[in-house]
């Protein structure tokens, strides 16, 4: 396994190996390190939020009503109605709007007999208006059509009601009903990146897979709706986006994205010491932020640019085996990326190859094309470097070779503009079974 680097070129991966047949998107099994040990921690997590959750939480009209409401199919719309008005809403807006639609409409009866310009009347200034016209649509469906009863399970909730999607339905099933179902939204996608150190693009599909896997493992059996809404609670007060409150968290001592703060911490200490212990510290923590993710390789950026080129040059040609057109090597430019509070710095070269080497890779690494590091299981970090990549103007680089070999003005590729880009990614990133 790789850590991520500061200079790169190339595509390599990090963590377990794929199966032959699989993708790079596809890692046959997840890196230890974004899973749950064991039982007992799993335990210990839901014990530590849930006592927290029942000290902390706020009082809110829709946790009140819920706790207070004995009848399932009332508690149910009591849920359904916060959680339709909590998407794109913040809790601040939502309680007054939340407060006068319970005491108009108290029961999903009461809103199946409006009508929808009274539904949009105090919808209005909430936004997103077809949230009230779905929520009306389904209050309409449980009373004309399922009884006056909501269905029971997130599965159910999901296929049956219009606007319900999969977050909404395990949020009306865990808290209503008590089905132990774990649900992700925002929230809880920044929680679970942190305390796993998931560093990939939550959106995609292989993270979000995970995420909600996660979720499921967690959530706890006898209390799913408080965990999930303990989950929430937390990323929405203490796991901020920006500025989260660590020495406040109750799920630190489970976090992994907090032990490498504390390590590099440690480690910058040693360093002002002059320790050489440092940096080995750094790299054994390091390669697990974005364990079983592909990257480009890399190599560690120390001193000038010429002092980064020679190490990069060194570091290619134990890749590569013959000669390497050393003169298309180009300096891009610097991505920053923030990981949770986590700051690093990519510098970025481009090499511009006219055919695939040969050579013996490093293990684990192979080349791909451009639709290959797309779909890959591939961070952040690494799409901005490939952006910066696909988005440099001339006037941006460091490189000023105009020699008509260079492959900013020749090589085939798109006609206008085309001298004022790098226009070789596809001989960069080429399939294995190119020739
Ligand atoms: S320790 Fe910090 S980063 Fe980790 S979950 Fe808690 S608030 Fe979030």
């Amino acid at each position: 396994m790789r850590k991520p680097r500061k200079a790169g070129g190339g595509s390599q991966r990090h963590g377990e190996q794929p199966s032959p047949d699989a993708g790079p998107g596809t890692p046959s099994q997840v890196s230890p390190y974004h899973l749950f040990g064991d039982a007992d921690e799993v335990t210990r997590f839901r014990a530590s939020l849930l006592s927290w959750y029942d000290q902390a939480k706020r009082d809110l009209p829709w946790r009140r009503r819920a706790a207070g409401e004995l009848d399932l199919d009332r508690r149910a719309y009591s849920v359904w109605v916060s959680e339709i008005m909590l998407q794109q809403t913040q809790v601040a807006t939502v309680i007054g709007y939340y407060t006068r639609w319970m005491q108009k409409w108290p029961t999903l009866q009461d809103l199946a007999g409006a009508s929808l310009e009274e539904v949009n009347q105090l919808w209005a200034g909430l936004g997103y208006y077809s949230r009230g016209r779905r929520l009306q649509e389904g209050a309409r469906k449980v009373v004309e059509e399922l009884g006056g009863h909501v269905p029971r399970t997130a599965n159910m909730l999901q296929k049956l009601l219009p606007g319900v999607g999969r977050y909404t339905a395990g949020a009306i099933a865990s808290i209503a009903f008590g089905q132990v179902t774990g649900v992700v939204d925002g929230n809880v996608t920044r929680v679970l990146c942190r305390v796993r150190a998931i560093g990939a693009d939550p959106r995609s599909p292989s993270v979000t897979q995970h995420l909600w896997s996660l979720a499921q493992q967690l959530v706890d059996p006898a209390r799913p709706g408080d965990f999930n809404q303990a989950a929430m609670e937390l990323g929405a007060t203490v796991c901020t986006p920006r500025g989260p409150l660590c020495p406040k968290c109750p799920v630190r001592g489970f976090c992994q994205a907090q032990k490498r703060v504390e390590k590099v911490q440690a480690a910058v200490s040693r360093r002002l010491l002059g320790s050489p212990e440092q940096e080995k510290t750094l790299e054994v923590e390091e390669c697990g932020l974005l364990a079983s993710l592909w990257e480009f390789p890399s190599v560690p950026a120390e001193g000038t640019e010429s002092v980064q080129r020679r190490a990069l040059v060194k570091a290619l040609q134990t890749w590569v085996r013959g000669p390497l057109p050393l003169r298309s090597l180009r300096c891009l430019g610097e991505v920053v990326h923030v990981f949770s509070h986590i700051r690093q710095t990519y510098v970025v070269y481009s090499l511009a190859l006219e055919e695939q080497p040969q050579g013996l890779l490093p293990s684990g690494a192979r080349w791909v094309s451009r639709a290959e590091f797309q779909a890959a299981a591939v961070s952040t970090a690494m799409k901005k470097v490939l952006q910066l990549f696909e988005g440099q103007p001339s006037g941006h680089r460091k490189a000023s070779s105009k020699s008509p070999q260079d492959p900013a003005t020749s090589g085939p590729g798109p006609g206008p503009g085309r001298q004022c880009r790098q226009l070789t990614l596809g001989a960069f990133f080429k399939p294995t079974s190119a020739p």
